[in-house]
């Protein structure tokens, strides 16, 4: 998901608008702004695209000089309105909302004990375990509700709180989900990628810490570090396929990362004697690039990718995914015919994609094909926000690659090794980032659910 957020400005509602637009690749089901004119708030939720859902009366019906919005995929719950974010609720301390990237590993938990004291729930989103700790909370003041609260919860949380009066921004102490704070003028900006804030114009502050909480309010802008990090387990996958290349994530840039992956992937996986290297768009083009680089083997555009659909993965719907393919990627004859191809992609999830591809390569006249993937073999899935399938839907869990290699009928697959993507980001040792999806090491431990056999 992508969560967006800014404060004191008068056009807060339009300006969270853009913001959200420039994060729809974060999550395509639903999309929501709240808005808050210091007297109450008012909130447009709907399914669909940020283009669609905020016409320009929409906006209007939603004044005031502090906003929050959140473009939502199905992590946690279906994908159905009533999950759609920001979540809001008026309780005896007055009226809140909330947009959460991330996904908790002890929501149920806390949801069966809380049902247990006699709380109704409203979604099947975990989310809203959260805002039943904060209505619940004894303390005085909102932040410390906050705090309070999110003591209680486990797992990957970047949040975002609006109230009447105050915004408040929070980042779990492992730091899985990115938010940086920007500032626009007088205003102040939240974002999950820095790509929101170039497209308004604001200016790129710094990442919010693991763990901190800052405040936003008529008093101005406070700090605090309320979760202090043991250990750091900020997301790989951001880097590898999540965010924006144009982004700056986690102190690097993505599409800096991407290419040194695709020429570590060149380094690692040679392909002697290829004619050409091209990429699965869009997400597989920086790091076949680097991979040219790297190997001195050509460049070129094999595949073109229609704009007239989203993300396939995104789409929660086996049969849509089915057909997404065909209707996104169309090979290009003239570049292919009777060449040894290397094609780039970033990830293997099922292996269903990359088998289409490779066989439209060869339907449009290439002699070999060679699959290069610029991440590790995905065995595991992510319960921190990732829209990953279960194990047994991971090609790469039950099969060796020669085995994947077979089944997308490529003549040869590599994949960049784990000390590869671990360099790439910069983290050599991969102590300060997640690579569950990898290597199977979950860093909140023991959580369970229903997948007590998935932990490693
Ligand atoms: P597959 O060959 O596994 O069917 O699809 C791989 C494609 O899905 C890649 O192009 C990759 O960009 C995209 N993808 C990346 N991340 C994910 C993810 O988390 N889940 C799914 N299902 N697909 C992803
Ligand atoms: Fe990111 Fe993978 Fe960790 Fe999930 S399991 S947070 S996708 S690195
Ligand atoms: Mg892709």
């Amino acid at each position: 998901c992508g969560i967006f957020g800014i404060v004191g400005h008068p056009e807060a509602s339009n300006l969270a608008y853009l913001g959200l637009h420039a994060l729809q690749h974060r999550g395509q089901e639903s999309a929501g702004i709240v808005a808050s004119d210091g007297e109450r708030l008012r909130a447009h939720l709907a399914m669909g695209h940020v283009a669609d859902i905020f016409t320009a009366p929409v906006i209007e019906s939603l004044p005031g000089g502090a906003a929050i919005g959140h473009v939502r995929y199905s992590t946690a719950g279906g994908s159905r309105l009533k999950n759609a974010q920001p979540l809001s609720v008026e309780y005896v301390g007055g009226q809140m909302s909330v947009a959460h990237n991330g996904n908790l590993v002890n929501a149920e938990e806390l949801r069966k004990s809380l049902e247990a004291d006699g709380a109704i729930f409203q979604s099947d989103a975990d989310t809203e375990v959260i805002i039943h700790l904060i209505a619940r909370s004894k303390k005085a003041t909102f932040e410390d509700k906050v705090v309070e609260a999110l003591s209680r919860v486990k797992g990957a949380y970047s949040l975002l709180f609006l109230t009447e009066k105050k915004l408040v921004a929070v980042r779990d102490p492992f730091g899985f989900r990115p938010l940086v704070l920007g500032r626009l003028k007088n205003s102040w900006v939240l974002a999950s990628e820095t790509t929101a804030l170039d497209l308004i114009e604001a200016e790129f502050i710094r990442e919010l810490e693991a763990g901190e909480m800052v405040v936003i309010d008529e008093d101005g802008l406070r700090t605090s570090n309320p979760f202090p990090p043991s250990r750091l387990g900020r997301c790989i996958f951001e880097h590898v396929y999540f965010a924006k290349p144009d982004s700056v994530l986690f102190g690097t840039s993505v599409y800096e990362t991407r290419k040194e992956l695709g020429r570590q992937l060149a380094r690692e996986q040679p392909v002697p004697g290829a004619d050409l290297v091209i990429a699965v768009p869009d997400s597989g083009v920086p790091a076949a690039i680097g991979y040219s680089q790297a190997s001195g083997i050509p460049y070129d555009v094999g595949l073109i990718r229609s704009h007239y659909v989203g993300r396939t993965f995104i789409e929660p719907q086996q049969s849509i995914r089915h057909f997404g393919v065909k209707l996104k990627l169309s090979a290009v004859r003239q570049v292919l015919k009777g060449k040894r191809v290397v094609v780039v992609d970033d990830s293997i999830v099922r292996g269903t994609t990359s088998r289409k591809i490779v066989k439209m390569l060869k339907a449009a006249g290439a002699v070999e094909v060679h699959l290069r993937i610029s991440s590790p073999p995905t065995q595991w899935p992510c319960y921190y926000g990732i829209d990953t399938p279960s194990r047994q839907e991971l090609i790469a869990s039950s099969h060796t690659v020669e085995e994947i290699a077979r089944y997308v009928t490529a003549d040869s697959l590599g994949y960049v090794s784990l000390e590869g993507l671990g360099n790439a980001v910069g983290d050599r040792e991969r102590t300060t980032f997640c690579t569950a999806c990898f290597s199977g090491k979950y860093l909140t431990g023991n959580f369970a659910p229903g997948s007590a056999d998935e932990e490693k």
